[in-house]
């Protein structure tokens, strides 16, 4: 099974993709956190995404596809996959149901999570992350158990993505909402749409999304 979490930057979807791997046998797979790998690996894309992440805009589609093309050959994603943050372009949108069809594979369903733009300025503004194990917290939402120690792994470092300020996460907005947000229209044209209240607690969130899955599977 297959699915895509379709929403703007901080609405959830690398929380609940997270939640969601471990029930049902699928994996995440960011381009957020493969392009970030790759800025901190130094690597050829990576030195070319950086400014354009810094600056809240999109990498190119041909990178982004070829990342996402490679990824999917890896052993690890072949019972299904959660897709963050991808796609967010139609073309990016088609060249996935490309990629899939060749596998004889396709999307299940699309869960497009709604959440108000100054709720969104407010996560993003208090997230960070494990250094160590990727968990995601947010200074209000989601604290550690214990205050400045990593609930999963222990670790007391942690850090924040540069593009989490206010600034950039406007501009993220706009961008999202003149690129991506088209694609509702997409997937809603390929009645693959459910669209869920993204604004509720994280635990309520998931409720929505587990009875989605349910759904499906009947
Ligand atoms: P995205 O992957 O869509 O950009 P995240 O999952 O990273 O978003 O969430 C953004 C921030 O908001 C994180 O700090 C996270 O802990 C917090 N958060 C996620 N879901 C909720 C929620 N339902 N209510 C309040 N805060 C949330
Ligand atoms: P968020 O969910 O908070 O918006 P992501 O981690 O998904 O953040 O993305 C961070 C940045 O990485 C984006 O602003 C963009 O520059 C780049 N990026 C991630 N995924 C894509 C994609 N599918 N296409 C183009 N750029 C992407
Ligand atoms: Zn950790």
């Amino acid at each position: 099974m297959n699915l895509i979490l379709l929403g703007p930057p901080g609405a959830g979807k690398g929380t609940q993709a997270k939640i969601l791997e471990q029930g049902h046998g699928l994996k995440q797979l960011s381009t957020g956190d493969m392009l970030r790998a790759a800025k901190d690996a130094g690597t050829e894309i990576g030195l070319k995404a950086k400014a354009v992440m810094d600056r809240g805009e999109l990498v190119s589609d041909d990178i982004v596809i070829g990342i996402v093309s490679e990824r999917l050959d890896m052993p690890d994603v072949q019972k299904g996959v959660i897709f963050d943050g991808f796609p967010r372009t139609t073309a990016q949108a088609a060249a996935l149901d490309k990629l899939l069809a060749s596998k004889g594979q396709k999307i299940n369903a699309v869960i497009e999570m709604k959440v108000d733009d100054e709720a969104l300025v407010k996560r993003i503004t208090g997230r960070f992350t494990c250094a160590k194990c990727g968990t995601g917290y947010h200074e209000e939402f989601a604290k550690p158990k214990r205050l400045g120690v990593c609930d999963k792994c222990g670790s007391t470092e942690f850090t924040r993505r540069p593009d989490d300020n206010e600034k950039t996460v406007r501009d993220r907005l706009q961008v999202y909402n003149k690129q991506t947000a088209p694609l509702v229209d997409y997937y809603r044209g390929q009645g693959n749409l459910h669209v869920i209240d993204g604004m509720a607690d994280i635990a309520d969130v998931t409720r929505e999304m587990e009875a989605v899955l349910r759904q499906l599977k009947a």
